[in-house]
């Protein structure tokens, strides 16, 4: 029952981010909950793509990763493979997980650049258990054998979601939250705090409330053209202003992971679904125009188009507060940053994680919105700075979008991250940043950035020790992966596992 002390929890919209703030308060809050969302309107319907963290909101809510994937007919995701971005032909993964293995008192990457100094060192791939089995179309659980900790191999998903939207929808009315369907046409503010006090809807319902999400997506309706919460825009260092996105006809291999394919003015994503191949071309409209961009999609997907190709325009940035006086803003309504690293549905979720350690009573303190913010704050421009990384260290000449970002003035907490890499090999992961060492470390070396040197630490190794420890992690790797199952007979075998079980 929920806490009839305290007024209702009002979420304005129902795309990915209402519906998943409605089903974790459902599940955790123990509030009232009403969500407001628009059929007319509809949702942005992309967002496909996601990093490990997923898991842990999907096992919060308890739903099985079986039903999950038949549901929302998901595929699993080891990595990003980014062709094209140091150079036409080109090609490195950013998988999840680890590289390599510490030893001593130095993280792996040290020995490995030693070694490669050396020539000794095979590509950094190799060294990736991730890295290895995506390319070979494997997938496995592994569990720990005694005395034996399992071999790290996380996972993401590819989902559609829209099923999954609809999944969480299931979920969130099951467990008492009310739907209002109709489109908001006015929001008003309460004449002494100025808090938002109710959503009015074009039929005349009020909706009241005393804390408000938006969830409304690019139009911010509550907290960017009610509260007037400012925009900070970050188009000067993420300069894609556009996608166009149309789904095509599957074929060939279930890759596990999502692809990123460097085009002459932006690039163009493929991810692959149980029942269709999810395909787009996010570029910069000032240096390529839609029909041409829409040109070199069609013409580079792997099978029929299934329906008309559709343009989204948007803009890189956040709003420069989340939280404004009893409204937070979540999704696509609170900024955005370009799918390039699927870091969109985690930010909601993050946000979420945080809301339920920061869940306002009858009031929303001055000091806790504060600490929301800048928390926000730091995870949004950590991972800003991630995504520059991949355009400023681009190795694509002659083309001026190209040539344009090379040159661009970056963020000073970017410059130095890349200057400490380039200095002394050493990569610093502050606080709890979304991307890890490993991460910024294939990425870095698949852009071509190369450090002066590692740390002396790993001369101390001898050089017999330090080609026999890459040749372990290395055989490992590959003998792992042979021991794994092809993906698609995997993902079928967990599915099929998981129907047996609810029959
Ligand atoms: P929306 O889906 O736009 O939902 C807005 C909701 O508000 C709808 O229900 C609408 O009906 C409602 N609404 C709006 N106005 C009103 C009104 N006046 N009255 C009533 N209801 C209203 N993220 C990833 O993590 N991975 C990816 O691979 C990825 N790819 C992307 C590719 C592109 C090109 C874009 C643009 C985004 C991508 N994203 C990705 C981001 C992802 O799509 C969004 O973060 C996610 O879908 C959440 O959207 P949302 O719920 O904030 O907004």
């Amino acid at each position: 029952m929920p806490n009839p002390a305290l007024p209702p929890i009002v979420i304005a919209g129902g795309g990915s981010a209402g519906w998943m703030a409605a089903a974790t308060l459902a599940r955790f809050s123990g509030r009232e909950i009403v969500l407001v969302e628009s059929d007319a309107i509809g949702t942005v319907g992309v967002g496909e793509a996601t990093i490990p963290q997923i898991r842990l909101f999907n096992a919060a809510l308890g739903i099985d990763e079986g039903k999950f994937l038949r549901e929302t007919k998901g595929t699993f995701k080891l990595a990003i493979a980014f062709d094209g971005w140091s150079g036409e032909g080109a090609s490195y993964l950013h998988a999840f997980g680890s590289v390599g293995h510490p030893s001593g008192v130095l993280p792996f990457h040290h020995y490995w650049l030693r070694a490669r100094a050396e020539g000794q060192a095979g590509p950094l791939a190799d060294y990736c258990l991730n890295d290895v089995a995506a390319r070979s179309g494997r997938m496995q659980f592994f569990r720990a054998e005694p005395g034996q900790p399992a071999p790290d191999l996380p996972w993401a998903y590819h989902f559609d979601a829209g099923l999954y939207a609809a999944m969480l929808r299931r979920y969130s009315e099951e467990r008492g939250v009310r739907r209002v369907e109709g489109a908001i046409a006015a929001v008003e503010r309460d004449g002494d705090t100025g808090d938002i006090a109710a959503l009015v809807l074009e039929d005349g319902t009020r909706v009241e409330g005393g804390f408000f999400l938006d969830c409304t997506g690019f139009r911010s309706l509550l907290l960017g053209e009610t509260l007037g919460t400012g925009f900070e825009d970050w188009s000067h260092w993420l300069p894609c202003d556009s996608a166009v996105a149309v789904p095509c006809a599957s074929a060939g291999d279930l890759t596990p992971y999502t692809r990123a394919i460097a085009r002459k003015a932006g690039w163009q994503w493929r991810i692959p679904l149980q029942h269709r191949i999810g395909n787009g071309h996010v570029f910069s409209s000032e240096f390529m125009s839609e029909d041409e961009a829409t040109a070199i999609l069609l013409g580079a997907i792997d099978g029929e188009p299934l329906g008309q190709p559709r343009t989204l325009h948007f803009r890189t940035g956040m709003r420069t507060r989340q939280w404004e006086r009893n409204c937070l803003a979540l999704g696509l309504a609170a900024g955005f940053m370009e799918p390039l690293e699927s870091t969109s549905i985690h930010l909601i979720q993050s946000s979420i994680a945080r809301l339920l350690q920061m869940l306002p009573g009858k009031a929303c303190e001055e000091a806790v919105r504060d600490e929301f913010n800048r928390q926000a704050r730091f995870e949004w421009e950590r991972i800003r700075d991630f995504l520059i990384l991949h355009y400023v260290a681009n190795g694509r000449t002659s083309e001026p979008f190209w040539d344009r970002c090379r040159a661009m003035q970056i963020p000073e907490t970017l410059a130095a991250k890349i200057a400490l890499y380039r200095a002394s090999g050493t990569i610093h992961r502050e606080h709890e940043e979304l991307f890890t060492e490993p991460g910024w470390l294939q990425v870095l070396t698949g852009q071509g950035v190369v450090p002066g040197r590692y740390n002396p630490i790993a001369d101390q190794m001898p050089a017999a020790q330090l080609s026999a420890m890459l040749e372990r992690i290395a055989s490992r790797n590959r003998q792992t992966v042979q021991s794994m199952a092809d993906h698609a007979d995997f993902l079928r075998a967990v599915i099929d596992h998981s129907q047996r079980k609810s029959a």
